[in-house]
Order: structure tokens, then sequence, then C-alpha cells
């Protein structure tokens, strides 16, 4: 199979309904599969035969895009979830428990932080964060009970890419595997082949592209090589209550490298129940024919906007990974070659209030709480996205009171930049 994404974007992990010969994936909206036999329903539930049994945990039209996510990443396989925010939450649980940490990069989504400072804290696991601009405070920070380290490849609203390889050799010099959140770059950057063990995405995003269903999916590298590091990956490697006493790094052999994603479908997606409906993932997979075509129109555009704002005097600063410097210059080259990503930072001379004033005026752009949408969309995040954290928190995550942040749709550019231009004129200098 090729590994170019237009095409798998096309054609990865289908070819035609093997029921009607129906091109265009169809959509199983089914709860439920007839099973053959008691033998073969038995086996099933055992695992001892692949197949469908409720839609909870798998289906035909998920398992495409599945697949073909998987496909794009350069991964083994993949589990598709209601939310971006349930992908982030099992990628961790299904390794850290109650008592256990991970080290994260501080560089995150707000809504990332808030799951990992508050909500998992309350379940027992302590996540540390770090500062990943030196990759080896993530070793300073890890100890005896550290499962993962987690980060986002192009994190928004620092738009500061992240040190991949780096931190993932740390990680896995010590059976610590590296999950990157690749939300905001797909195509851009491949995690998996600079390192990285897990590759999540809320497909909400690029993927889908189109602004109309929530989804998140999380990609196992298959490079991970959990069995040799037995006593940091308890999760993995000891008998689990919860399915027979499976060991899953054992149980799972027979299927390929496949423990981690295998574990996260058959317990957490079984027990939690964040299961993407089938006509979601249809939509996905009708967003991604076009996603490497999106991606190269996004990264265009979002190029001419970052010239023009560095032009303007009511424009005090723009953020995007083009105008890094030194360190980080060099990162951007290695990482985002194929470009830069569809997003910009703005800060405002006028500060917080020409920033409400200048999102106020915008007519093309939408206001709304979302990123990745094939249309021109900004907000400010310190009083939505990034409003339920402190002041300190909201200065670790890169929000300060005039940081608006654009996201360059693909429509025209001119378009785009006359909305940019008359919003500006509004800010009153
Ligand atoms: N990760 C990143 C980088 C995001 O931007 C978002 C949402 O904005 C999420 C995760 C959560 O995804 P969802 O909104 O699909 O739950």
């Amino acid at each position: 199979m090729t590994t170019h994404p237009e095409t798998l974007a096309l054609h990865a992990g289908w070819r035609a309904d093997p029921a009607t010969t129906a091109v265009a994936v169809p959509i199983y909206q089914t709860s439920s599969f007839l099973f053959p036999s008691t033998e073969t329903a038995a086996n099933l539930f055992a695992l001892s035969e692949m197949g469908n049994i409720y839609t909870r945990i798998m289906n035909p039209t998920t398992d495409v895009l599945e697949k073909r996510v998987a496909a794009l990443e350069g991964g083994v396989a993949a589990l598709a979830l209601a939310s971006g925010q349930a992908a982030s939450a099992f990628a961790v649980k299904n390794l850290a428990r109650a008592g256990d940490n991970i080290v994260s990069s501080t560089d995150l989504y707000g809504g990332t932080w808030n799951l990992f400072q508050n909500q998992l804290r309350d379940e027992g696991i302590e996540v540390r964060f770090v500062d990943p601009e030196d990759p080896e405070a993530f070793a300073r920070a890890t100890d005896s009970r550290t499962r993962a380290y987690y980060a986002e490849t192009l994190p928004n609203p620092k738009l500061r890419v992240f040190p991949i390889a780096e931190v993932a050799a740390i990680g896995r010099r010590v059976g610590i595997p590296l999950i990157m959140d690749n939300t905001a770059a797909p195509l851009l950057v491949k995690p998996l082949e600079h390192g990285a063990a897990v590759v999540m995405h809320s497909v909400t995003k690029y993927l889908g592209g189109h602004g109309n269903s929530i989804g998140g999916i999380i990609v196992d590298g298959g490079n991970f090589d959990w069995a040799a590091h037995a006593e940091r990956q308890p999760a993995l490697n000891m008998p689990d209550p919860s399915y027979h006493g499976a060991v899953w790094t054992e149980a799972t052999k027979p299927l390929g490298p496949v423990a981690y994603i295998i574990k996260a479908r058959v317990t957490l997606l079984r027990d939690l129940g964040s299961a993407l409906s089938p006509f979601n993932a249809f939509l996905f997979l009708q967003g991604i024919e076009t996603v490497a075509l999106r991606m190269r129109a996004h990264c265009d555009n979002a190029d001419s906007v970052v010239r023009f704002l560095t032009s303007r005097p009511e424009v005090a600063r723009v953020i995007h990974p083009s105008l890094a410097t030194g360190q980080e210059a060099a990162r951007v080259a290695k990482y985002l070659p194929a470009g830069k990503g569809g997003m910009v930072g703005l800060e405002l001379a006028g500060g917080a209030a020409a920033g409400k004033r200048f999102i106020d005026a915008l007519k093309l752009f939408y206001h709304v709480a979302n990123v990745g949408d094939a249309r021109s969309l900004a907000i400010h995040p310190a009083s939505t996205t990034h409003a339920q954290l402190s002041p300190a928190e909201q200065a670790a995550t890169g929000v300060s009171p005039g940081y608006v942040r654009l996201c360059v749709g693909i429509e025209h550019i001119d378009d785009i930049l006359a909305d940019l231009d008359q919003a500006l004129a509004a800010t009153g200098g």
C-alpha cells in the first residue's frame, strides 16, 4: 500500500461493501450484530475470533475510519471515540491507575489541562507539568510510577512545536511511551515516525474538517515494546481482573503489536461507553477524503495572513511557527517541512479591549470555540476556551489577555485579508 496521504485518505481500509459492493462506506446504523452460533459468540467475547459484537465496542463504519486514520498516521490500529476529550482521557487511563503519574507538556488545549489538572487528579492520577523548551525536564519529573509522557505537536495557542524525537527518546530509554495529540497538524507531521508510541486526534478538527461532528481517535504506533518494560507498564503486563485475568501483551500476540489499543477498546470503551456514532464516523470519512487538499490550503492561506498581519501597526505581535527563531526555528524546519499549520495568533497593540472589538467586527470569520473547520474562525481564548484556568495557568499555556487566535480557513485569500483589514480598522488602533 502507498504511503501518500492523498491516496490513503481516499482508499485506506476500504474497497467496496462486501455485502452490496457499494463504493461509499455504508452507515451501519445498528446497535448489535447477529451471532451465527453460540460457539462463534463465545469466541468473539473471548477474543479468540475477531468480529462485530455490539456498536459500543466496534462498528463496521467506524472500523473504516479507524483503519484510515491509522494508515494516515503510520500506525497499526486505532480506536475511534465520541470526542477528542474521550481520546485524551482513554490514552492516559489505558496505562495509568490511581497512584501512578504521567508527565505532560504545559502547552495544552484548555480542556486537556482541566482533564489532567482536576479530573485525573480526582481519580488519583497525578499529572506533572513541565516546560517542553527543555526536553530533559521530562526526565527530571519521572519516577518509578511514571507511565507516560503527553504533549501536543503544534500546541494551540502557543503554536510552539514540541520536541517529539527528543522527548520520545528520553522515554524509550526507561519504558515510557510518548502520547502525542496531533489534532492541529494531521499530515504535516507524523509523530510516530519521530518515536512517539501513540497519537491521538480530536477528529472534530482538521481531520473531519467541516465543523459538523464531535469525535476523537487514538492510534497505536505498534512501535513500543510494552513487554520489555513489564514493571514500568503493569496495566499491559499484569493479569487484568476485568477480563478473566488476561495479560494484554500475551493475549493479543496473535493479532500483532496491538496490546495497547485492544485493551483500550475492550476495557475502557466497554466500561465507560464513549462510543462514536456510525453516522459521525461516516461524516468524518467524507471529510478525510479531502484532508490533504485542505491542509495545503490552510497552510498557504495562513502564511499570507501572517505576512499581512506583520505589516499592520494595530498588531503588536504575530504568533506562527513560520516566525520562530533560534532553536525553535530548527524544530519547525525538522517537524513541519510540509506546512506550518493553519492557526495564527495575534496580540493587538490595544490589548484585551482591542481584541474584543476586533472579534466583534469580523464578518467572514466565525467567532466559535472550534479549530480546523474549512471556514475561517476566530476566538479570544482568555474569556472562552481558557476561562476556567487561573491567570497563572493561562500564562503557562500561552494565553495573554489580548491574545486572539485565528484559524485560517480555505476561502479565497483576498476575502480573508479583506475581513481582517476591516476588523483591524475597527479596533481603533
Ligand atoms: N485536543 C486539542 C488540541 C483540541 O484543540 C481539542 C478541542 O478543541 C481537543 C483535544 C478536545 O477535542 P473535542 O472537542 O473533540 O473533545
